[in-house]
């Protein structure tokens, strides 16, 4: 199959997945995750209609930025600070936003170029092995310290990850725990700076699962562009 015709594939099991929460296919934006795939790959994907793309480090973006046809790069990894200035001219959304020091970075630099980032609090609803995110119960305070000190960022939602491998089913669970924080966010008269729109969830293995429970943003990689060579990835 070509990544033309996963697109079409996942396009369709999008659909159906967002029917069966009362959506449509179009109230869920399919992010093409290009981590370890080449800028030729990339463009195959926009050419087949993908307008936004993540990646996971630094600098895959920074490589491969110049080769890549006109698209929205999201940031989905684990951010360090001092890699913040790389891409902060580079990328429309970060998503992996779980400390108030690495938003403190992100406002600084953002200011420094006139922008305005927009962020999603990264949440470890899976309480477990995984550093990254910040605890459901730590959740709210980092939204509001991020929200009433940092004026170049908006807070646009909240991304989450089920554990890996376990059974989609099985991932239930961890998507209704970031939906419920995500909603009680969405539904507020938005406070400035949070302005919830994204519940970002839902990855090959598992994105009908989260699309069911409420995700509105999907990051796909293995499903359009087959498997990672990690090998690679030193080159
Ligand atoms: C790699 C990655 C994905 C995509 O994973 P696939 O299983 O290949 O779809 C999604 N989210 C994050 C944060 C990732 O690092």
């Amino acid at each position: 199959m070509s990544i033309k015709d996963n697109i079409e594939y996942i396009n369709r099991r999008k659909e159906k997945a967002a029917l069966k929460s009362g959506r449509t296919g179009d109230d869920v934006l399919l992010v093409a995750v290009t981590k370890l795939h080449t800028a030729a790959e990339m463009n195959e994907a926009i050419d087949a209609g993908i307008t936004d793309i993540a990646e996971n480090k630094v600098q895959e973006i920074v490589r491969k930025y110049d080769d890549v046809k006109s698209v929205r790069w999201h940031l989905i990894g684990h951010l360090q600070t001092n890699k913040v200035r790389q891409v902060i001219d580079k990328v429309c959304m970060i998503h992996s936003v779980d400390s108030f020091h690495l938003a403190q970075e992100i406002d600084k630099r953002a200011a420094q170029h006139g922008l305005v980032m927009d962020i999603l609090v990264q949440v470890n609803t899976a309480h477990e092995d995984s550093k990254f995110g910040v605890s459901p119960e730590d959740a709210d305070e980092l939204i509001l310290k991020i929200a009433e000190n940092c004026e170049n960022i908006r807070i646009k939602g909240i991304m989450c990850m089920a554990p890996f491998e376990i059974d989609p089913e099985d991932a239930r669970p961890f998507f209704t725990e970031a939906k419920e924080i995500f909603d009680r966010y969405a539904a507020q008269e938005a406070a400035e700076r949070i302005d919830f729109k994204y519940l970002s969830m839902g990855m090959t293995n598992d994105y009908e699962v989260a699309i069911e429970e409420g995700s509105n943003l999907i990051r796909v990689g293995t499903a359009i562009f087959g498997n990672r060579d990690y090998r690679s990835e030193e080159k």
